[in-house]
């Protein structure tokens, strides 16, 4: 087991910046995902740590060693990919097994950690058989086991879920999560999928554009995004997000589209200047007699909650969460908006970071 440090870490490819001056620890036994959308760098932070790149600036230190020099395939760490990688020519005991002949464990030995390996993940009846002859789900199954084998100091894995169907999908996701609370090896995951990120991780590292935007845990991230870019991309459906006068007459106040909207503390107005950005998660969002002006375009039901898309005059769409049980409009129809004075979060409109 190990913690992992970033240390001002940059990984340049050209001219662009993968990772740009990242830091970042991740405890020893923690479950950190890694998100952010294509192309924000997590692979090759993770590649980093794997030692499958090499850092242009700054140091990577497992367990407190740094490992800028050290070779991948020294580094004791276990990597595991969405292609999964299995050999389809060995049985799933040796692609099992494989991990450890380079490490001169002698073939009995090497079988039975397979054994055990393949006990953990619910494979034991499987072992004689080729991936050819596989499920998805158990091919993946193969891939974890083969990680767990070695005992590594850190599992590095890169969107592992994502050839899974939706059901498979959230099962696997479970028992990953399970099994890591079991074993308690460091686990880095890579993904862009922010509900697989919210259910699974300790901790949350949000990415974008090489530049780590936020780390926290998932309900920190939730309910105290950092910018305007961490609100919007977690969630689901997003936050909404409204540009917002300050107002001065008696009492501060804030205005959108010419509708008052109560905050709960209007002293957090004090300072700010003629604009500001509103937010309010769609649960924070309702419906009201008087309110923010929109109309309703889609109203999504979904069983036990209906999602209310509306839209403003200039082409702006927000989403209302309903419960299922409360009256709804019919599309068309003109609404007023709400937001819970006590849930707004309020966000900086030229550099889009939060205010307190
Ligand atoms: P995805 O989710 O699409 O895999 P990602 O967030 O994992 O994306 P990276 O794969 O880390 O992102 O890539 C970050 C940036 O670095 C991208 O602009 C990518 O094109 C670039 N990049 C990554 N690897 C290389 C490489 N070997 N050569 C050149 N550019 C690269």
């Amino acid at each position: 087991m190990a913690g992992i440090r970033f240390e001002s870490v940059t990984k340049r490819f050209d001219d662009v910046v993968a990772v740009d001056d990242l830091t970042l620890d991740i405890a020893d036994g923690e479950l950190l995902v890694l998100l952010g959308p294509s192309g924000c760098g997590k692979s090759t932070a993770l590649r980093l740590i794997a030692g499958l790149e090499a850092p242009d600036e700054g140091l990577v230190l497992i367990d407190g060693d740094v490992v800028n020099d050290i070779a991948a395939k020294d580094r004791d760490v276990a990597m595991v990919f969405q292609s999964y990688a299995l050999y389809p020519h060995m049985t799933v005991r040796r692609n099992i097994s494989f991990p450890l002949k380079p490490l001169g464990v002698d073939r009995r030995d090497r079988d039975q950690r397979a054994e055990i390996a393949a006990a953990q993940l619910g494979l034991s009846d499987l072992l004689d058989r080729k991936p050819g002859q596989l499920s998805g789900g158990q091919r993946q199954r193969v891939a974890l086991a083969r990680a767990l084998v070695r005992d590594p100091r850190a599992f590095l894995m890169d969107e592992p879920l994502s050839n899974l169907d939706a059901k498979l999908r959230a099962e696997t996701r479970a028992e990953l999560v399970e099994l890591q609370r079991r074993l308690r090896t460091t686990l880095v995951f890579v993904t862009h999928d922010q509900v697989e990120a919210m259910t699974m991780a300790d901790r949350i590292a949000i990415m974008v554009e090489g530049s780590l935007q936020q780390v926290g845990t998932p309900d920190e991230i939730y309910d105290r995004p950092a910018n305007l870019f961490v609100a919007r991309f977690i969630g689901s459906p997003p936050m909404n997000t409204w540009t917002a006068s300050v107002t001065r007459n008696g009492d501060r106040g804030l205005a959108v589209d010419g509708a008052a909207v109560a905050i709960a503390e209007p002293e957090r107005l004090a300072g700010l200047e003629a604009e500001v950005v509103v937010g309010a998660r769609p649960e924070d969002t309702s419906l009201a007699v008087d309110g923010i002006p929109a109309i309703s375009t889609h109203v999504e039901s979904l069983g036990h909650e209906r999602l209310v898309t509306c839209e403003h005059d200039d082409g702006r769409r927000i989403v209302v969460r309903l419960e299922a049980h409360q009256p709804y409009p019919v599309t068309g129809e003109t609404v007023h908006l709400a937001l819970d004075p006590a849930a707004i979060a309020l966000f900086d409109p030229s550099t889009g970071e939060r205010l307190p």
